[in-house]
């Protein structure tokens, strides 16, 4: 497949590399298409080495939440919250929501990653979009 290269060294570099590009590349196995995260030397649904680093749309829906009151990093200063969402290309991520908290139950509210710097590096976060909930499709 043009394009497709086994991946080497560090797993996630390339992933860290398009954030700073305003975007989120994640592999997608050439061989059984998944999109694989986190990043791995191969592909856990087919074993498959071989991935191409591929933009995902950076849409997705909200699967669960917490927010943490106590501080346990240095970098995170309560009250914040970290956000399962699950990517339209099936991986779940973990994220921060910004800006406006939904009204009601956040399960099933639509989001859209966005990037900023954050300790150092830029990292994706999620905002809220106007697209109706739905229900989320765990798929792990
Ligand atoms: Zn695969």
């Amino acid at each position: 497949m043009a394009n497709s290269r086994a991946i080497k060294g560090i797993d996630d570099v390339p992933m860290w590399a398009s954030m700073e590009r305003g975007r989120l590349e994640l592999q997608r196995c050439d061989d059984c298409s998944a999109f694989r995260y986190p990043p791995a030397p191969v592909c856990p649904k087919c074993l498959s080495a071989h991935a191409t680093w591929t933009p995902v749309s950076g849409k997705g829906t909200i699967l669960s939440w917490v927010i943490f009151h106590r501080k346990y990093f240095d970098d995170h200063v309560p009250p914040y919250n970290s956000t399962a969402v699950q990517l339209d290309e099936g991986p779940i991520i973990v994220t921060q929501l910004q800006g406006p908290e939904p009204e009601g139950s956040w399960i099933g509210r639509r989001v859209e990653l966005a990037y900023g710097e954050h300790a150092g590096r830029i990292q994706h976060h999620a905002l809220l979009t106007d697209e109706p909930s739905v229900a989320a499709e765990a798929s792990q």
